[in-house]
């Protein structure tokens, strides 16, 4: 591909074909490579979220990829050895759902290692659709850095970190209530709890008392056989007397106690409420406070256990139905009336959650409140306002985070325990990774009591477990602890706002407790995507694009370029086809201006002259330098978009609109006496559009790509932009008094086109005479620069006379002192 040559650059830029062409060769090259072996350039590592396989990529996901990859690529520009993985985070129940689904099969009726199969098979055709949309994306992740949390050489580390905090006391084993989904069968974490606004009835129910009775107001009758006590508030004169009586729960005509607590709002319902094992947070609160009875009256997979007597078997709602039907036939219900209330539900099939007491591994997070804090304010948070969001979900926690699940497609939790006195089993590092659902543990008896029958546990770990010791990982945890002096922890940690109180967290707590250091240095939050209509992207709403799509139609360049200015940091953002239009309408207009620049670009570099510049190239290379000290901060702040906008503005307006068209004469020149003056604008138009390329090449790294191959002088050039070295600021360029000249040349140029076009006659139609009236200061600077005037716009001769009442002329817009008046 020779310089200059218009053959070899397009008249169209077509996205298809170049594209593809670049990302097979930067993978040929290896340019995206982590160099473990470079011990002289700093590293910089980015710790992504690895997704589940859901084999879509979808406008979420192709908007957090683009922020990991703007600053891959603009630190690598920078001189940093960047490290950036991509991991999958296979495990977990959305996988388990899609397998049933897609293999119509019912985990319950295989057997584990066979459904264990399926998952696998389904996450690895998966992967590989999400990956063909990453690579189109052109995101320049090392793929040697893979990683697969299925795979047995991660999950023995998620094993190897559950043993080394189980030895440290993190991790612990016991009865307590957590959120339960019933149709998973499956124990959830907090964070995995959606609360919605649903409509309910609340009933007013009787319950006798020794003489008469008192009403209580409840959404969930068929909780009552689980009704251990009541409660009112110890300052509602209503019911002062009778606290510390009994009271009978009607149906099942246990006697239970009122008792007196401060938690009860006397002014729902009726102030008096049940308290039952469990209905909500406060049940659990009040279960223990007053060491009540537990009564489990809701199965795992909700139905009603023989503690609900006549309605054992029925679904919950069932139950509810017909406890009610009893109650009104026996003359309990007062009233009922329709109310909306709260409901947590499970965050993947949206079914309502209940609280279920059950053995579980937890793992002691809630005493690290005050840790995770002071971590969280010692981070640099992008945008500042994502941080609170972490603390204020660290401080709600009420209780530990329950670890274990009751799933199939996970990372077995590491343990036996003996048949006849409950020791736990842990395996020594070198059994890992194990799985104690199908090996039995190396060792001969039970330390404790000599037994030599042991039960595999047959839970599961929650899938955060695999992905919140990434950092870790990554850094080369537990082998290579030289790599992890180098990479942990993660220089940047980005993702989306729905995750903090997830992933955000769930890393914070478990590097914590293993090295005593948080695990990233920053974090850069993106916000979420909105389809066209303003709802958040949902495919139940018809506002779905699939990443791809728009790939197709107008190429990853301009689907990148909607990612970083569609919204400031960590907003939302919303899809407008638009957006990804004018995105192409930039390419185009970029595309051209170097098309016709690079086939003009002659001999300026063959030449051992100096170069002449006149004051529209200085002025030009001044604002080039202003430009690049903008986008070169805005990288640095993550202000992606407006790193897009300076870089836009200046190629369509400062760039093609004006330099460029006052400098085309100049190219054009062939006289002896204007070489000097061609070979100037021809080193100013190199210049600038290197610059404009390397400051764009982190969002738009393929259309870029095509041009510098296009435009670089030498074979000795680097190979590719992405290997050049982000442009240093050449501060004695920047000359303020150059650019006011030339601004006013610039404005006295664009004026004479308006003029123009007003009149409708040709731009290159020739003008006979320019009459310029200006105040002193503007004469002068004009004066010396009427050449460049009368060649740009084709004008025979020019005067220049001073402002006054009687000037006739149109006014110069932003240049109240200057009238200028074409006759042609
Ligand atoms: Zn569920
Ligand atoms: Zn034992």
């Amino acid at each position: 591909m020779e310089r200059g040559d218009p053959i070899s650059m397009p008249k169209r830029y077509d996205h298809s074909e170049d594209e593809v062409n670049w990302q097979t060769l930067w993978e040929e090259w290896g340019i995206h490579r982590f160099k473990s072996e470079d011990r002289t350039s700093p590293t910089y590592s980015i710790d992504t979220p690895p997704p589940y396989p859901s084999g879509e990529f979808h406008m979420g996901n192709a908007l957090n990829w683009c922020y990991f990859d703007f600053v891959a690529r603009y630190k690598r520009m920078r001189g940093f050895n960047v490290h950036f993985p991509q991991g999958w985070d296979c495990h977990g129940l959305p996988t388990e759902v899609r397998a049933e689904t897609t293999y119509k099969v019912r985990k319950r009726d295989l057997p584990v290692a066979e459904f264990k199969d399926l998952c696998i098979r389904l996450t690895s055709e998966y992967i590989e659709k999400m990956k063909k949309a990453m690579k189109m994306m052109g995101y320049s992740i090392d793929w040697n850095l893979e990683y697969k949390t299925m795979d047995p050489n991660y999950y023995r580390l998620t094993q190897l970190s559950f043993i080394l905090l189980f030895k440290s006391g993190y991790m612990y084993r016991g009865e307590h209530p957590v959120n339960w989904c019933p149709r998973c069968e499956t124990a959830i974490a907090e964070a995995e709890v959606e609360y919605v606004e649903s409509k309910g009835s609340l009933s007013y129910i009787r319950f006798k008392t020794e003489d008469g009775h008192l009403v209580i107001a409840t959404t969930r009758p068929e909780l009552l056989p689980a009704c251990v006590a009541v409660a009112v508030n110890p300052d509602d004169e209503r019911y002062r007397e009778h606290v510390g009586k009994r009271i009978e729960v009607p149906v099942f005509k246990r006697r239970v106690e009122i008792l007196a607590d401060e938690g009860v709002d006397p002014n729902f319902g009726t102030g008096v409420v049940m308290v039952c094992t469990y209905g909500d947070k406060t049940d659990v609160k009040w279960q223990k406070k007053y060491k009540l009875p537990s009564v489990r009256a809701i199965s795992e997979d909700g139905h009603m256990t023989e503690e609900a007597g006549r309605y054992r078997g029925l679904t919950v709602k069932e139950c509810q139905e017909a406890i009610l039907t009893d109650l009104q036939r026996e003359g309990f219900v007062e009233k009922s009336e329709k109310i909306e209330r709260n409901v947590g539900t499970c965050w993947r099939c949206h079914t309502a959650v209940e609280i279920i007491s059950r053995l579980q591994w937890f793992m002691k997070t809630k005493d690290m409140t005050d840790d995770v804090v002071n971590w969280t304010n010692k981070i640099t948070w992008v945008p500042e306002f994502a941080k609170h969001r972490m603390i204020d979900w660290a401080t709600s926690l009420d209780w530990d985070w329950v670890i274990s699940r009751q799933r199939v497609f996970a990372t077995p939790i590491p343990v036996w325990y003996c048949s006849r006195c409950g020791e736990n089993i842990i395996p020594e590092e070198e059994w890992l990774p194990v799985d104690p659902r199908f090996q039995k543990p190396k060792v001969e008896s039970c330390p404790r009591c000599g037994c030599k029958d042991f039960v595999g546990e047959s839970d599961v770990m929650d899938t955060w477990m695999d992905s919140s010791i990434t950092c870790a990982v990554h850094a080369g945890w537990p082998g290579n602890l030289e790599s992890f002096k180098r990479l942990f922890p993660a220089d940047l940690q980005p993702n989306g706002l729905d995750i903090i109180r997830t992933w955000d967290y769930y890393l914070m707590v478990r590097h914590l407790a293993l090295f005593k250091h948080a695990p990233y240095k920053a974090m850069l939050i993106n916000g979420m995507v909105r389809g066209a209509d303003g709802r958040m992207m949902h495919k139940s709403y018809g506002n779905y694009v699939e990443a791809t799509e728009a790939i197709s139609k107008y190429g990853a360049d301009s689907l990148r370029q909607w990612a970083a200015g569609g919204a400031a940091t960590g907003q939302d953002i919303p899809f407008r086809w638009s957006d990804v239009e004018h995105a192409r309408r930039f390419l185009t207009k970029l595309w051209n201006a170097s098309r016709f620049a690079i086939a003009n670009l002659g001999e300026y570099d063959r030449t051992t002259e100096e170069v002449e510049l006149q004051v529209l190239d200085r002025w030009l290379l001044s604002r080039l330098e202003k430009v690049t000290k903008e986008v070169t901060e805005a990288f640095e702040n993550f202000q992606f978009n407006v790193a897009l906008d300076s870089v836009r503005d200046f190629t369509w307006h400062v760039f093609c609109d004006q330099y460029l068209e006052a400098v085309k004469h100049r190219l054009y020149s062939s006289g002896i006496g204007e070489r000097s003056s061609r070979i100037g604008a021809e080193y100013v138009l190199y210049r600038s559009i290197l610059r404009i390329l390397q400051l764009l090449a982190p969002i738009c790294p393929h259309v870029t790509e095509s041009i510098y191959q296009r435009l670089k002088p030498s074979t000795e050039s680097p190979r590719s932009i992405h290997l050049t070295r982000w442009p240093s600021l050449k501060q004695e360029l920047i000359d303020e008094e150059v650019e006011e000249k030339g601004d006013v040349l610039v404005a006295v140029i664009s004026e004479i086109r308006r003029e123009k076009s007003k009149r409708q006659v040709s731009m290159r139609a020739p003008i006979k005479h320019l009459r310029i009236y200006a105040e002193e200061n503007e004469r002068k600077m004009l004066e010396d620069n009427v050449e460049t005037v009368k060649r740009t716009c084709n004008i025979g001769s020019v005067s220049i006379q001073p402002l006054d009442d009687k000037s006739v002329g149109t006014s110069i817009q932003e240049y109240a002192n200057i009238k200028i008046r074409l006759e042609l």
